[in-house]
This record gives structure tokens, sequence and C-alpha cells, in this order.
């Protein structure tokens, strides 16, 4: 019987030395909990491809779905595995041609793990080219052709495919230690959050809300973005933070046009408590270099000036167009287009400060006692699970 599998090829795991092991430990392991609902009968390590076995090759859509959000991998490939004998790999080489047109073109590519093997690439490619083209009539192009014909030689074993699937590379979720991300439900924080998943970081986050002055919209576009955020990671928790009190206590007090900073700082504060309690290493915010007047670079200073521990912005060169288009490619685009109230926009004086000084901001901060108000209000804190299925 025809065995079916899936050859996956890893992204930076190949650069990673003596800790290679281990990165691809925790690949298999989260590619056992992204797979946990298909069939396949193991999740192996061969020389430096992941093979998932025995799948159901009628349900190439739902892995390419599951598997196109497994971070950590560069491509994949639905092959069929053959004996390492010729005739073997020519008939069932053809057999992926049985449908095509005449006008298409085509190409071989050969991969030899095994180097003991009589045949080397090239003349694998030359043989089964050969071979398909006498049978079928297609021609031969070997830049950009309609069909890429994959043949990967792995210990005795042949693997043949076409057409590899794309992926988002990366390193696995996991391997990276953790940290929180300050989410708001606008176009950038997702996207700055997937960043950091990306590069292998786990994350928690946190949402600052002004209910009942706001709406209680926000949080619920904030919990739709992280079930989107969790086909990546798949279970993350969420903090919720009512700040009214806070934002209350400094518009009372202080010059409109440090509110949009004091408010800022006070979301720091209270993100570094829950930092330090939980282990997050830094936190991850969606800020952008000069994107709107808050985000200037003395206002990042003024921000950063209230953290103990670094705050990372993975967007702060990006342009408004790049967030957008990969906020579209990951899902979280039209979520965070939905109409809400953000807790500081809603807020927003005529005139807010745009090169904030720091000894003003601190001065400012005193006359609210705004350590002793946060450390008043930490009880409010709220946690809550999110998981891609309920
Ligand atoms: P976003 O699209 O992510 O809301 P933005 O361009 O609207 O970003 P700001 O509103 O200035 O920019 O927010 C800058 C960053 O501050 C956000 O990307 C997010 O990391 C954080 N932030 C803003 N509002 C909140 C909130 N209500 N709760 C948690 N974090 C927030
Ligand atoms: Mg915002």
């Amino acid at each position: 019987m025809t065995e079916h599998v899936i050859i996956l090829h890893l992204h930076e795991l190949t650069l990673k030395g003596n800790n290679r092991s281990w990165f691809e430990k925790i690949l298999i392991k989260n590619l056992s909990i992204h797979l946990n609902e298909l069939p396949y009968k193991d999740i192996s390590c061969v020389s430096g491809r992941i093979i998932i076995t025995n799948i159901n090759i009628d349900m190439t859509r739902d892995y390419t779905e599951s598997l196109s959000c497994v971070l950590g991998i560069r491509n994949f490939l639905f092959a069929t595995k053959v004996d390492l004998d010729l005739e073997k790999i020519k008939v069932q080489s053809l057999a992926l041609f049985s449908n095509f047109e005449k006008s298409k073109t085509f190409r071989v590519s050969s991969r030899r793990q095994n180097k003991n093997y009589k045949l080397n690439s090239q003349e694998i490619n030359c043989i089964v080219g050969e071979h398909i083209q006498v049978n079928t009539g297609l021609k031969v192009k070997l830049k950009n052709p309609d069909i890429d014909l994959i043949i990967e030689i792995v210990n005795d074993k042949a693997f043949i495919g076409k057409e590899k699937i794309g992926a988002y590379g990366g390193l696995p979720v996991g391997t990276g230690e953790q940290a929180l991300s300050l989410i708001s439900s606008g176009i950038d924080s997702p996207v700055a959050s997937f960043n950091l998943l990306k590069r292998g970081v786990r994350l928690d986050y946190i949402h600052f809300h002004s209910a009942p002055a706001t709406s209680n919209q926000s949080i619920y576009n904030v919990e739709s973005l992280l079930k989107v955020l969790c086909r990546y990671q798949l279970k993350c928790n969420l903090y919720l933070f009512p700040l009214l009190d806070i934002q209350n206590k400094i518009m009372d007090t202080i010059d409109s046009k440090f509110w949009v900073l004091l408010f800022r700082r006070a979301m720091v504060k209270i993100s570094n408590i829950v930092a330090i309690k939980n282990n997050y290493k830094v936190l991850v915010s969606g800020e952008n270099i000069g994107q709107v007047a808050s985000q200037t670079l003395s206002n990042i200073v003024a921000i950063q000036d209230s953290s103990n521990i670094p705050i990372i912005r993975p967007l702060s060169g990006y342009n408004k167009e790049e967030i957008i288009n990969q906020a579209e490619d990951i899902g979280t685009y039209k979520i965070s287009i939905e109409p809400y109230q953000d807790c500081c926009s809603y807020f927003v004086p005529p005139n807010p400060e745009t090169k904030a000084k720091l000894e003003r901001i601190r001065f400012q901060e005193k006359k609210v006692n705004l350590d002793e108000m946060i450390e008043s209000e930490i009880f409010k804190l709220e946690k809550k699970e999110i998981k891609l299925h309920e």
C-alpha cells in the first residue's frame, strides 16, 4: 500500500549547533498539539527534516491549514514514500502527472541525503525527467516551471511529491522564553505580538480598558484577536485591567497635554508588576516611530523610563502599509478595524505632548501619586485563559 507522508523543512534550526535537538524536540511537541485532531502515525526527525508518517491524503487541506501556522517551519511537502529503487521512483513520479494539460511545463528537483546511492541528484533529475517527458509529452523548464516535482532521498527511502508549501519560518514557539505583550484592539499590537511569536517567544497579553466610560467592545475585540493569535500559539493568558479610576485621577489633577503619557506610564508600571511576578522577561508594544504624535523618540524615552524591564517594539521601523499587509496575512486585520473606543484615544486631548521632558513627566506623575494609586488598585487585575479550541 502507498504510504503518504508530510516532509517538513525547518527554518533557522539548521544554525543552532548543539541546541538543535532541543529545538527539534519542542517543534515536534508543538506539531503534535497543532495536529491533535488529524490522523497520522508518527512525527520524527530524520536527517534534518521532520517527517509525519501515515497521513490521510484526502485531508491535505486540513493539514495545510494547521501546518501553515506552526512557527519554525520553512516549508512542507505532501509526499509518497517508496523504496529506493529507480523503477519505483519513476512509476510514482509519473503517477503525479496523470491530470495535467499538455501545455504545462515541469522540472525535477531531487535532493540526496543518502550519498551512498548510486545516482547523484543530477542523474536522478535527468532519468526521471526523461521518463515523464516521454510518457506525458510535457516540456521541461528549469526556471519557474508550472510543476516542480520533488524527490528526496533519505536513508533507504525516496519521498516524492510536488510543490512545497511555504510557511512563516522563524523559530518554534517556546524556544525563546516568555514575554508580556501590551495589546490594544488596534492594528499594530497584534502584528507586533506575532513577530515575537515568530522568534520563538511565548506570549501572554495585557489589555487596559476604561469601562464603563467606554463600552466593553475593546475587550471583546482583544479576545477575538487573541483567538487568531492562538492559531500560532494555541493558548495564552489575557490580563485585563480597568484603568478608568487612575485615568480620572490623572485627568482631574494634571494638565491635559500630559494625559496620554501618564496613561501609558501607568500601563507600563502595572505591566511591570505583572511581568515581575510571573517571570515575563520583557514587555512587547506595537509602538512605531512617528506614526502618531505620541510616538516620538522623546515620548518613547518617557514611557521606557517607567519600566524596570526592556520594552521591545518589533514594529518601530515598519511603514503603516507593511503593518497592514502583515495584519491581513496573519488574519488580525478585519478584527482590528472594527470600531471600538480605546482607553487612551477616548480621552485624547487636543494637543498632547510630543517631546516630553523626563523631569517634567516625573514631576507631574508625583502630583497624582501614581505609584501609590497603582498599589491600591492592582487587586482589580483579572486573568483569563484564551484557547484556540474551547
Ligand atoms: P495599536 O494599533 O496597537 O493600538 P496604535 O498605533 O493605536 O497601536 P497607540 O494607541 O499609541 O498606537 O498604542 C501604542 C501601543 O501601546 C500599542 O501598540 C499597544 O502595545 C499599547 N497600548 C495602547 N493602548 C493599549 C491598551 N488599551 N491596552 C494595552 N496596551 C495598549
Ligand atoms: Mg491604539
